[in-house]
């Protein structure tokens, strides 16, 4: 039979579609139908690609089949466990449509940033990119209690161990990040949280962006778990607030604290006295109220997207920054500042450049000099494990071949 056929044959002709010779779209709605794709695509050697929310099929290279397989339909939560506070959703959902579905609950996946919950679950899960995460609840990863997930000959594994104390390695963490060089992860257990009683807003104004750096990372040190943080430098903060003029080299700092009320106090507190221990003092309410309301009400932020996202460990976000900045104003042009998503593993650093066409490709050199992650920056060192893995799993390299290669 032909390829086609036999994708027609699993998931029924209106969840296939040829979009090229030999390349095809597939949208099964259930694990075994993802499986029996994975499976016949692999007996005609066909490549296959999980798709999730972001993922546009490209035009297919070399002659090579390629079959594309959306988690569209795979939208459902299996299982909710209010008493466990685990819930059990397949891949295709994203992370918005799931906190859509815990909120009359009363329950959250937490306090992550809403740009990455517009990702599908399985996208979530298969890329590792830093702001995954939030101080307040630890990398998203650590949510993930169990994967289900369909390996390249077609047969389902599920990670989840339960309890946890079990012993013996947890295969979850290979599937985390490994962008379906894998498995196609088909659904994942997930632990959540209540909605906060409480949320809380601060606005803080600092001499410095380096003073402002250390108050927050004193304020993390001290164990505070803020639900978001973000500093913008000043003519950063003037584009984001309409004309905000700050003192020249000042910082502003926007924090959310949450969870029950006194505990979201507590930790606002120690962020306050972290402030006031850098040189700092409380700066106008409305501030944090319209940086919050941007990230999270859809507020539109005035300005362009930023050119460059750079992500550094808590030693090194200082000279990130200044390194960026000097090196494009070295070069005649401007570059401004905002800097979010801390987590145990420092921030990201978000640069708006203006001036010349190669300032940016000029900054990412002095980023990474500096010792910073460029976007997609990718640690290599343990490539040859997962080339073994991969050979083991997968001998056709029907998975995302081309990927993490
Ligand atoms: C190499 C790379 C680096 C990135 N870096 C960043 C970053 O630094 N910061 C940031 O915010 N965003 C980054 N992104 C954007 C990324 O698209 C998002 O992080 C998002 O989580 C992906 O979710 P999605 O649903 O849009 O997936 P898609 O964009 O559709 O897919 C992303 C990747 O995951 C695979 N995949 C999707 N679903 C599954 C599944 N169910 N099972 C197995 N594999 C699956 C796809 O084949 C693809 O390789 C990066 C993306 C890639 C591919």
């Amino acid at each position: 039979m032909t390829l086609g056929r036999e994708l027609i044959a699993a998931v029924g002709s209106e969840h296939a579609e040829e979009l090229d010779a030999g390349m095809w779209r597939v949208a099964p709605g259930s694990t075994a139908e993802v499986a029996e794709v994975i499976r016949r695509a692999g007996e005609h050697r066909a490549a296959v690609h999980p798709v999730g929310s972001g993922g546009r099929p490209q035009r297919g290279a070399g002659d090579r089949a390629r079959v594309y397989i959306s988690t569209r339909r795979l939208d459902q939560v299996l299982q909710l466990d209010e008493m466990s506070l685990l819930v059990h959703a397949e891949a295709g959902l994203t992370g918005l449509e799931l906190e859509r579905i815990l909120a009359p609950r009363n329950l959250s996946i937490g306090d992550y940033p809403p740009v990455v919950l517009t990702s599908s679950l399985g996208g979530l899960i298969a890329v590792r990119t830093p702001g995954k995460s939030s101080a307040r609840h630890g990398f998203f990863e650590e949510a993930i209690v169990g994967v289900s997930a369909v390996l390249a000959d077609g047969r389902t594994v599920h990670t989840r161990v339960a309890p946890r104390r079990a012993t013996g390695p947890d295969l979850a963490r290979a599937l985390c990040g490994s962008e379906g060089t894998i498995g196609f992860i088909t659904s994942a257990v997930l632990r959540i949280h209540p909605k906060p009683e409480a949320r809380l807003l601060a606005a803080y104004l600092l001499p410095s962006v380096d003073t402002a750096v250390s108050a927050v990372l004193l304020s993390l040190r001290e164990e505070a778990a803020p639900s978001g943080l973000r500093i913008y430098d000043a003519p950063e903060a003037a584009q984001h607030f309409e004309g905000l003029s700050l003192p020249a080299g000042h910082a502003l700092l926007c924090a959310g604290t949450a969870g029950p009320t006194d505990l979201a106090a507590c930790d606002r507190d120690l962020i306050t006295s972290a402030v006031h221990a850098e040189g700092g003092k409380v700066a106008d309410q409305w501030l944090a109220e319209m940086w919050w309301r941007r990230i999270h009400a859809g507020e539109p932020t005035p300005g362009p997207a930023p050119s460059l996202q750079v992500m550094a460990t808590p030693a090194k976000l200082r000279g990130v920054y200044h390194a960026v900045v000097n090196d494009v104003r070295a070069k005649g042009g401007a570059a401004r500042a905002h800097i979010s998503r801390f987590d145990a593993d420092g921030a990201v650093l978000f640069f708006t450049i203006e001036g010349a066409d190669d300032l940016v490709a000029s900054a990412e050199v002095a980023a990474a000099g500096a010792g910073g992650w460029l976007l997609g920056a990718r640690a290599t060192k343990l490539d040859a494990y997962l080339d073994a893995l991969r050979a083991a799993i997968d001998p056709h390299r029907i998975m995302n071949p081309g990927t993490l290669a």
